[in-house]
């Protein structure tokens, strides 16, 4: 018999913290709790694979419901209770919880096991009357909700009816008399909504939460949410059953969220907040605004000690950042969960850091702790220090970082303006989980209401997204699609600048710089450094961003594209004689005056490579993308240089290519006009030699494009074997420099043997790999690509992420084939997968020898490629 339902309580439970795949996260968590001997009410896990049985057809495995039965009978005598019972009734939590916290996904049902008939035995066990109705409308209103499906504010309507006619303004306000009022009224509204009266069979409601937790794991915002996390469809959710503790209870109970560190600096202090008389979900719904964590050390300090020893106890057990969940009973306190904090990159950063130095962990464990695909936020800009400027309002700092963007109030706006191309804002009184896809599509996220524990404030930290939440001053119409602070109004479409480091909101853009690496984040790059085997190079084409690169931990650079020099000022013109000639004799005479700007450039790389390898690529992209293509732009040029606009106009239409991608580009352009190459190869060589008597250390790395036939290489080989033997002659040094080639054509990596007999180095432009070998052009791609996306033929975009069951097989293949000819071939990565996390797992596991990126992808690479290497062990 399959074991579907695991009891704790009473110190004890039957699973523990390892089962995280088979109880969840929650239900782990509360087992290890009960393990460990911290207070937590008992209860029972139904199993993720339980979930996943039920999915099937919408029924319950065999014996899962007999063993629900058993285990409730066990927490019916483990709490003295009755479920059910009108004397002393037992009423539970409907939990769920999945392997991977999933912040308000999905559903949880508080109160469970009330009815006309138990609220009267609650009312009396209790000697509390309010509190007993209280509840019982509080599970009206979530039952009816997350299994019933009545609409929330319809319940929130009637409350503030009764609010209203009573002149009340909080919840508490209302009487035990005001509340069995209204428990008639929802009654009423769920019997009209629904055509059937509110169930009162407490096994009924029972069954129905347990399937609608179950169903839950595939409701539209929790698919949404897996596919933005990546988290497979299959792992299901299970079910936790917790006998309820009430923080609603009076002024000696309530409930709180905390954090055993800052989760967004990664500071190490206790932080958190929690309610007086309260239930959970009013703290994590930001309905109320809670009060910080302190303040509970004056207003119930034997519970704060308490809690204080339990957070300690459990960031030693855990060795990480804990995220807890607590509620009060009358004085007496109760953890209700505990989970890895999700925390901003800075924060992780820190925290590593800390419990390092703190000798919690060690050195792979600090690496592993911080995410590559996550310290791109660090990467992220900010406010110009520079910049003075005014806020008109501040609210709570949620998730650093710096956006400028449009105002919009709503998600679904916030998508479809972000879709035009638009860098928007998303403000809203608070967000829920249906907001999570235009919290995804804005720049920031600004709320009214909330805490730092609010869902915006969760999901967006986990994002990444810069976020200010709780910023009171901000008043929302949103049918005028306004915000007012005091005499300020911004409309829709504004701009603002907000700052999630400081939660300040700005009006109008003010400028953003881009950041730099903090001493801990240098340190644990460094640590990194350590046990990464692949090499991290940059992609660069000027001395800036050779400067930029080092600075980010870069050795080299994998990818110089020449043609990025050729656009820079006046030099254009020199390149477009260069391409309009008709004679070669012309051609030598223009390309003489484009020589000393690519020698001056280079020489500047060179420098700021010192000591490091210089991969430069020999013109890549076609001729016409150096000449004007509208008549107007023509007209423009032919003012400007002189050229007759006919003869322009000739010339663009000669170029015309119908499939510029498969076109007269790459090493075909040095083959056909090698005077072009053998220019490049002057200005190369001639730079190095330069530099290197200057005392520069120099490692040119000459890359020939496109190469799809082993006689082009050897062709433009013997040819920059040669110009560069004069160059050193000429000068009198001898430089090492290589010859290599890109594989970025099938036929490439198919006969990479044949290649490799001419190629010292093999650099994978997995950019046009991919287009080639998938057939699809990136420039027209993005009309259907996001639909296979979406629909799961390519999981993800293969521009982005290396599609490594077909370009993969391609690349490895390439590795295999080349260094058999050749054994100590140089094998390296240049496109955008470069900086991609995923890819640079498989390329640790092909053998390359280093990764090449974006400059300010280079601390990703650094950290991918260690835990890479850390996870293969
Ligand atoms: P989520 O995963 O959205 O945090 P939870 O299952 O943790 O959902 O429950 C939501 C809130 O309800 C929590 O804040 C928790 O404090 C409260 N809660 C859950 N179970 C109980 C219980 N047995 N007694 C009191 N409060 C509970
Ligand atoms: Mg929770
Ligand atoms: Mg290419």
């Amino acid at each position: 018999m399959v074991k579907y339902v695991y009891f704790f309580g009473n110190g004890k439970a039957e699973g523990d913290g390892s089962d995280k795949n088979l109880l969840g996260g929650k239900g782990a968590g509360l087992a290890e709790m009960t393990n460990l001997g911290i207070p937590v009410p008992p209860g029972f896990t139904i199993t993720t694979e339980a979930c996943i049985a039920y999915q099937k057809n919408k029924t319950y495995p065999e014996g899962m419901w007999e063993q629900t039965l058993e285990a409730l009978k066990k927490l019916e005598e483990t709490t003295k209770k009755k479920f059910g019972s009108n004397e002393n009734p037992l009423l539970v939590s409907v939990r769920s919880g999945a392997r991977v916290s999933m912040p308000g996904m999905m559903d949880t049902i508080l109160n469970l096991g009330l009815n006309d008939e138990t609220v009267k035995g609650l009312a009396t066990s209790s000697n509390n009357e309010r509190f007993a109705y209280d509840s019982y409308r509080r599970f009206i209103q979530m039952f009816s909700n997350v299994v019933l499906g009545v609409e929330h504010s319809k319940f929130e309507k009637l409350i503030s009816e009764v609010k209203k006619g009573k002149g009340y303004s909080l919840d508490t306000d209302l009487t035990a008399e005001d509340w069995k009022g209204l428990v008639e009224k929802f009654k009423a509204l769920v019997q009209n909504e629904t055509g059937k009266p509110f169930p009162q069979d407490v096994m009924e409601q029972l069954k129905l939460a347990i399937n609608a937790v179950f169903d839950s794991w595939d409701n539209q915002r929790a698919k949404t949410y897996r596919k933005i996390n990546k988290i497979p469809d299959d792992w299901g959710t299970a079910v936790n059953v917790v006998a309820m503790v009430f923080g609603n209870m009076g002024n000696d109970s309530g409930t709180g969220v905390a954090f055993t560190r800052n989760p967004s600096t990664g500071e190490k202090e206790f932080f958190g907040e929690f309610l007086i008389n309260a239930q959970g979900e009013d703290v994590v719904a930001g309905i109320r605004t809670p009060e910080p964590i302190s303040r509970l050390k004056d207003e119930m300090p034997g519970v704060f000690a308490q809690l204080e020893e339990v957070y300690k106890k459990l960031e030693s057990h855990y060795k990480d950042m804990q995220d807890i969940e607590f509620t009060v009973e009358r004085g007496v306190l109760y953890m209700l969960q505990t989970r890895s904090g999700k925390r901003t990159a800075r924060a992780a950063v820190k925290i590593a850091y800390d419990m390092y130095k703190e000798g919690l962990i060690d050195k792979k464990t600090a690496v592993l702790r911080v995410a590559p695909e996550q310290v791109d936020q660090l990467l992220h800009p900010m406010i110009d220090p520079k910049e003075k400027y005014t806020p008109i309002a501040k609210g709570l700092p949620a998730s650093p970082g710096a956006a400028v963007g449009r105002v919009v109030f709503t998600a679904d706006d916030a998508e479809s303006w972000a879709a035009k191309g638009e860098k928007v804002i998303l403000v809203r009184d608070e967000t829920s989980p249906e907001d999570i896809g235009g919290m995804h599509a804005a720049e920031g996220i600004l709320t009214a209401t909330g805490g730092m524990t609010s869902h915006a404030a969760v999901v967006a930290r986990g994002m990444g997204k810069c976020c200010i939440v709780g910023c009171g001053s901000i008043h929302i119409d949103e049918d005028e699609k306004v915000f007012t602070v005091g005499n300020i109004t911004v409309k829709e479409g504004d701009f603002i600048t907000i700052n999630g480091s400081t939660g300040e909101v700005i009006l109008g853009k003010v400028k953003l710089v881009d950041p730099e690496l903090s001493g801990e984040f240098a340190e644990i790059l460094s640590w990194a450094d350590e046990f990464r085997k692949l090499g991290v190079r940059t992609n660069a084409d000027t001395p800036h961003d050779s400067k930029v690169a080092r600075e980010f931990g870069a050795e080299g650079i994998g990818l110089c594209r020449t043609e990025h020099m050729f656009f820079e000022g006046d030099r254009i013109d020199a390149v477009r004689e260069m391409i309009l000639a008709d004679t070669e004799e012309e051609r030598v005479k223009a390309l003489a005056k484009v020589k000393p700007y690519q020698k001056e450039d280079f020489k500047g790389i060179f420098k700021a490579m010192d000591g490091f390898p210089v991969t430069v690529r020999l013109l890549d992209p076609p001729l016409h993308e150096f000449i004007p293509h509208t008549d107007e732009d023509i007209q423009k040029v032919a003012n400007a240089s002189g050229i007759p606009f006919d003869v322009l106009k000739k010339k663009r239409d000669e170029l015309h290519e119908f499939n510029p991608m498969l076109g007269h580009r790459g090493c075909r352009l040095g083959i056909t006009y090698p005077e072009i190459y053998e220019m490049q190869v002057y200005a190369i060589m001639e730079a190095a030699c330069e530099v290197a008597k200057e005392g520069v250390k120099v490692y040119p790395e000459i890359m020939i494009p496109l190469v799809g036939h082993y006689k082009e290489l050897e062709m433009l080989r013997e040819m920059t074997v040669r110009v560069a033997d004069e160059v050193m002659h000429k000068y009198g040094i001898t430089l090492k420099y290589l010859v290599g080639t890109m594989i970025e054509l099938p036929r490439a990596a198919l006969t990479a043997d044949e290649i490799a007999q001419y190629a010292e180095f093999f650099s994978f432009g997995t950019n046009d790999l991919t287009q080639t070998t998938l057939g699809l052009s990136r420039d027209d791609s993005g009309k259907f690509l996001p639909f296979y996306v979406e629909k799961g033929i390519y999981k993800e975009d293969p521009f982005v992420s290396l599609d490594l069951n077909g370009v993969g097989q391609l690349v490895e293949m390439g590795v295999t084939k080349g260094r058999k000819t050749r054994p100590d071939l140089k094998t390296g990565i240049c496109g955008e997968h470069g900086g991609d996390p995923a890819s640079i797992f498989f390329c640790h596991r092909v053998g390359l020898n280093y990764v090449s990126c974006s400059p300010y992808r280079v601390p990703v690479a650094r950290l991918a490629a260690a835990h890479a290497a850390l996870k293969q062990q």
